[in-house]
């Protein structure tokens, strides 16, 4: 189930007054570094250490030991307090120069390791030895936001949970509502793979370079929707992608190019499915288009 928060709000977010000497500290590690923030890797540090504890604070609430997994660490301001609690913790950074960084910060905490590399090509199992089921941490960077909670998802019960910080409007997109603007694909995958809380919403001034927007702090627990068979919710994800790109189309049209049937064979299976055809794909809940991929599933 999804379950967005009142967090979306106006209300205003952590960080808004994040300290002078934060920011600076963060600038001037940077510089001793040689580091330029780089946009393509979506380098936008936290620097206010009450929100990275609040964060860690979040993901340390479960009860257990198991592992911890934190994708793009930056220059550590998660990590410290995440290893602090003495759980595993393994810290994957794709840019080298912060890696090698992060393994002196790190050297008191022997429980602590960073692994060099580019997240989107490892896998899980590789990266983590054991069956305890691991927590994923990340203030995620930005360009990898979707691939990343695919990777995520796609690890299945492996993933306890997930507590992600993005851009305000791509949690807004992944929490999204049929008949909303945000709603597309990516809602609906996130609907059928996984239950989203919203936690609290972070501040530009939270962060060094200072983002243009806000963020959102949320679990993302992996779970399939009730119910439904893998087979299912893969012909679910065919037919929401079959139909994106006909936004302003009948259902029945929009399906019909996308699956390359016409619009007379897609209106007679949206009718099997007791789906009205004149609907607009963006108004069509996960239930319904469970009902689609069930019809089209049973198709000789
Ligand atoms: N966790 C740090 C913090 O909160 O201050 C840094 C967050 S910053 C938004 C994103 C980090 O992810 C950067 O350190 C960046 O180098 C790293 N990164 C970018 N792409 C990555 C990838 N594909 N795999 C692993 N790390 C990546």
């Amino acid at each position: 189930m999804l379950r967005p928060a009142p967090s979306f709000g106006s209300r205003r977010g952590e960080g808004g007054t994040s300290g002078h000497r934060a920011t600076s500290g963060v600038v001037a590690t940077l510089r001793a570094l040689d580091v330029r923030p780089s946009r393509r890797l979506g380098q936008n540090f936290l620097t206010d250490p009450r929100v990275a504890e609040r964060i860690a604070a979040v993901a340390l609430e479960a009860p257990g030991d198991g592992p911890i997994l934190e994708i793009g660490p930056g220059l550590g301001a998660l990590t410290e307090p995440l290893a602090a609690s003495g759980r595993p913790v393994l810290a994957v950074e794709l840019d080298l120069r912060l890696a090698e960084h992060l393994e002196s910060l790190l050297a008191p905490w022997p429980n602590a390791r960073v692994a060099r590399g580019d997240i989107l090509d490892q896998s899980l199992g590789a990266l983590i030895l054991g069956a305890a089921p691991v927590t994923i941490v990340a203030n995620l960077p930005y360009a990898i936001t979707s691939p990343a909670i695919a990777w995520i998802v796609e690890q299945g019960p492996r993933v306890a949970r997930a507590l992600l910080m993005t851009q305000r409007e791509v949690a807004q997109r992944l929490a999204a509502k049929p008949g909303t603007k945000e709603y597309g694909s990516f809602s609906v995958f996130v609907a059928l793979h996984a239950e989203l809380e919203v936690r609290f919403r972070v501040s530009p001034g939270a962060f060094h370079p200072r983002p243009d927007v806000d963020s959102v702090v949320f679990t993302l627990t992996p779970r399939p929707y009730p119910g439904t068979t893998a087979e299912e919710r893969a012909e679910v994800m065919h037919l929401v992608r079959a139909a994106t790109g006909g936004r302003r189309k009948t259902l029945a049209n929009a399906l019909g190019q996308g699956l390359e049937i016409g619009a007379d064979a897609a209106r007679a299976l949206l009718e099997r499915a007791a789906i009205d055809p004149g609907r607009r794909a963006e108004t069509l809940s996960v239930e319904d288009w469970l009902a689609v991929a069930r019809v089209e599933g049973a198709r000789p």
